[in-house]
């Protein structure tokens, strides 16, 4: 089906825009692979298995918060500020020195509109002049994984938990700046960072999702019904987790049920990724099902056992499962993903579960039309520009402002602070380039997995490369018409 916008005459200059929509379950490839292929299958389990409600977000929110008020001494009247559920979005830069929450392109652009100081924007010109321009130079990223080490003074938030901890640290910059306090934007960061560890590692959020785990937790059943197809074709199963046994446990319990663990032939806790992947130095260690400690030396993965910690070069020499017969899916690209990809060729799957918001946002009709208009419009003013008479130029400025005008609202449309995770206006993000770099597959959630075959064959599309195709559609007859329309115009009004 196709569409054609404006009226009869000219129906011809704008580019037919295909109406199907997209479906939220689907499985996108970066890269051909087939399930025919895969034997083993591993999964992470925070919200990769275990996908989690909002509540979670307020929750680590009003913790970390109330750690601020009550181990930082920072002011009581912070207690005010709640949790915002769609301020921030994944993927997003902090500048910890000067206290700025930003988006950047894929080409190291920052995202003007899209620089935040506390819970207020930032003017285009003063960010401008702040980094003299809006590239940010790759030795003051955050490194790899996404951390800020010395010397990098942008920091990645690529957590899924990390959405409350962008909220909390723009609430107290608001905070501080409303009340006129000075202080250190660094301390403000490391303060906000160890409150937010703390929740985790002092078993805070552990104990409250335990005590009401109906509440945290959603889609169990689809979760389960993904292992039971998996293991009812003869598939090995592992996990592989940064979360502590007793938390995983009640969880996998809830989801499916006491004997669990009978799907899994390899089950490793607390496992440090991303150093699990590269630390060839740390051993396994078996837990008990009481948690305690065992100190024996590790000959082989037993099933119904529980590992602590090791590496995955010690996994791969235990189990012998190498190389691309293995698929393994998390949610966080980096920690998760990027070393299975890059050093020891395991096939990758993202779970973004942002995807299912924006595919029902893609398939509404005002984006339809929105982005047909802004494509259309963006092809006029590339193939009129030639025309110096100022005529022409005064039309071709028109459709600047106009195309200008609209580039917002294909942004706001999605989150009005901060856009789409996956898009700067029409750049991917930075966010977006290394998914498609470090994830072979990537869908909303473990759940697609239940509509297609274990014989299926994800195939990328093949989206043609800058040099191969026409620039625009109306570069052929329809350009022609549109050439000689402006030139008829401009004879009249002359
Ligand atoms: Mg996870």
């Amino acid at each position: 089906i196709t569409i054609y916008f404006g009226n009869a005459e000219n129906n011809n200059l704008i580019p037919l825009i295909p109406t199907n929509s997209v479906d939220p379950n689907t499985i996108f490839a970066n890269n051909e692979m087939s399930l025919r292929d895969i034997e083993i299958y591993g999964f992470d389990y925070d919200y990769t298995l275990a996908f989690y409600s909002s509540h979670l977000h307020t929750l680590i929110f009003n913790i970390a918060r109330d750690i601020l008020i009550t181990n930082h001494r920072y002011p009581e009247d912070l207690r005010k500020y709640e949790y915002i559920p769609d301020f921030a979005v994944r993927g997003l830069h902090y500048d910890v020195q000067k206290a700025l929450l930003m988006k950047i392109d894929a080409f190291h652009y920052i995202q003007l509109g899209t620089v935040y100081r506390g819970l207020h924007p930032v003017r285009d010109e003063e960010v401008i002049a702040m980094y003299e321009g809006c590239h940010v130079p790759l030795e003051i990223m955050s490194d790899f994984y996404g951390k800020s080490s010395h010397g990098h003074t942008m920091k990645q938030f690529m957590d899924i938990f990390s959405l409350p901890e962008m909220t909390l640290l723009s609430c107290v910059n608001d905070f501080f700046m409303r009340h006129n306090i000075d202080y250190e934007p660094v301390h403000l960061y490391k303060d906000v960072k160890e409150a937010i560890r703390d929740v985790h590692v002092k078993g805070i959020m552990y104990r409250a999702v335990e005590a009401d785990i109906g509440k945290y937790i959603c889609y169990g059943e689809q979760s389960h019904a993904v292992l039971k197809k998996l293991s009812e074709h003869g598939k090995k199963m592992f996990l592989i987790t940064n979360s502590p046994f007793d938390f995983v446990d009640r969880g996998m319990s809830y989801i499916v049920g006491k004997d669990w663990r009978d799907l899994f032939d390899v089950v490793i806790v607390q496992a440090d990724k991303p150093s699990f992947f590269n630390d060839r130095r740390r051993p396994f260690r078996r837990v008990t099902d009481k948690g305690t400690l065992l100190w024996d030396r590790i000959h082989r993965l037993e099933k119904g056992q529980i590992y602590k910690q090791g590496n995955l070069y010690e996994f791969l020499r235990l189990t012998g499962w190498r190389g691309s017969k293995v698929l393994y899916f998390g949610d966080h690209i980096y920690s998760d993903l990027a070393d299975l990809t890059l050093k020891h060729g395991w096939r990758t799957g993202a779970i973004i579960p942002e995807l299912r918001k924006e595919i029902k946002i893609i398939n509404t009709k005002q984006y339809v039309h929105m982005m047909a208009w802004l494509q259309a419009l963006t092809g006029l003013i590339e193939q009129m520009q030639v025309h110096r008479d100022p005529a022409s130029q005064a039309v071709v400025e028109e459709w600047i402002r106009e195309r200008d005008a609209m580039r917002p609202q294909t942004k706001d449309i999605f989150n009005s602070q901060f856009g789409s995770l996956f898009r700067t206006y029409h750049n991917p993000t930075y966010f977006s380039r290394r998914l498609s770099r470090f994830a072979d597959i990537y869908m909303s959630s473990i759940s697609c997995l239940l509509n297609y075959n274990l014989q299926h064959t994800f195939f990328p599309r093949r989206t043609p490369l800058q040099h191969e195709s026409p620039f625009w559609p109306e570069h052929t007859l329809a350009g022609l018409n549109v050439s000689s329309q402006l030139h008829g115009n401009k004879a009249e009004s002359k």
